[in-house]
């Protein structure tokens, strides 16, 4: 198919049918494929060609379908599935390091991402240097001739700041470096991350892709060359495979995420806009909001806020958990993207391990809540917040 708007990419790219015709996507549930002739299984083995497969954990229909299809939407030449979002940070981190090279990372990070670059890295003699991503300068003085890498989350959880892809790519660039973004709260839906200047772009597909809360995923996405030659033989070696089931149920995930991550963050935007300014909030952050400090390059990158907002309750964690307590239709839990709306105090929660210093620097305050705005009604989840901060 010529090249189409990821909405449509999302519907029909990649589709592979079977002798049957089905309509919707066949679930490939095999780990293995069989030969006509030892000749043809030898052939295969000396080198693969565009549709064919040999072991599940090398590929698969159903996973390829997903591979095509969200590297379509991405505008990515190719990608590679894995068995989780953390498979493909692995996958992207691990696969073009050797010991003695030199990362440069921001330091808001998703608790497993930062476990993999602040312990594992290091035990492996690669030098990493965990700066705040928002600020220039220290990108500009951490980035070094011999610096291989640069890795950022482009919105960051749970403080919500947004880094600036084009500006820290060019300065990446310049050393030689490449790359790395995790962009999920930036999701599919919004990312340009590629034509601002990312090299790799890893998702959890656990979140907005399911969107459902229902399977595990991730996927990096890239050049064919970076894909193929550097990604893929290090993560069809070390089993970070895709399930196919789980990329059945990712490719239906991808025909609706456009339409749900839109209603979502239109819901989150007008839940921030009733939200700020409330005398019960210490803060409300939302990069769609003109207060956030980066609202601007949010803009310019996304062109919206995204489907998650937080929000700093005054009266630390005893005033947080009685409005957590008292929320009807949010749920305490702590996935995002969902349909389903989620809250979560993240000091206590996927934050609790950082030692004090790190969430001062972060801005993970006792207060904090982290709101992943699902698909349910916005009246009723402005009414739901409403209640619930009348019981503090
Ligand atoms: C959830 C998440 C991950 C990890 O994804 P899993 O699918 O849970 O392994 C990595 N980075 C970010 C920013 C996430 O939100």
């Amino acid at each position: 198919m010529t090249k189409k708007h990821p909405r449509t990419a999302a519907v029909h790219a990649g589709t592979r049918r079977s002798q049957y015709g089905e309509l919707s996507e066949a679930m490939f549930l095999t780990q293995g494929f069989v030969y006509p002739t030892a000749e043809a299984a030898e052939a295969r083995f000396v080198s693969l060609g565009e549709d064919e497969f040999i072991y599940a954990r090398y590929g698969n229909p159903t996973v390829r379908m997903f591979e095509e299809r969200i590297a379509a939407i991405e505008g990515t030449e190719d990608a590679f599935a894995t068995a989780s979002g953390m498979a493909a940070v692995n996958g992207a981190v691990m696969a073009g390091l050797k010991a003695g090279d030199h990362i440069v990372a921001a330091r808001a990070l998703f608790g497993s991402c930062l476990y993999i670059l602040d312990d594992i890295l290091p035990r492996f003699g690669v030098e990493v240097t965990l700066i705040d991503g928002t600020d220039l300068n220290a990108w500009e003085e951490a980035l070094r001739p011999d610096t291989k890498m640069a890795f950022f989350e482009t919105v960051s959880n749970p403080a919500l700041e947004v880094i600036d892809i084009a500006a820290v790519s060019k300065l990446a660039h310049a050393v030689g470096a490449y790359v790395v973004v995790d962009n999920v709260f930036s999701t599919p839906v919004f990312s340009d991350a590629v034509a601002q200047g990312a090299d790799v772009v890893v998702y959890s597909a656990t979140k907005h892709i399911d969107g459902q809360g229902r399977v595990l995923g991730g996927v990096v996405l890239g050049s064919r060359d970076y894909i193929r030659k550097t990604l893929e033989p290090y993560l069809k070696h070390t089993g970070g495979a895709m399930s196919p089931f789980n990329a059945w149920t990712l490719l239906k995930g991808l025909e609706t995420m456009d339409l749900r991550v839109r209603a979502q963050t239109q819901s989150a935007l007008e839940i921030a806009k009733v939200l700020e300014g409330d005398a019960r909030l210490e803060r409300v952050i939302y990069p769609g909001l003109p207060s956030h400090p980066q609202h601007d390059i949010c803009m310019k990158q996304l062109g919206a806020g995204g489907t998650v907002l937080a929000i700093d309750v005054r009266g630390g964690k005893d005033a947080s958990y009685a409005m957590l307590n008292a929320l009807e239709v949010f749920t305490i839990s702590n996935n995002l993207g969902d349909a389903k709306s989620i809250v979560t105090p993240p000091a206590f929660t996927t934050h609790q391990r950082l030692p004090q210093e790190q969430k001062d620097a972060l801005g993970i305050t006792e207060g904090l809540v982290r709101i992943s705005v699902g698909l349910e009604h916005t009246a009723d989840l402005i009414a739901d917040l409403e209640q619930a901060l009348a019981q503090i």
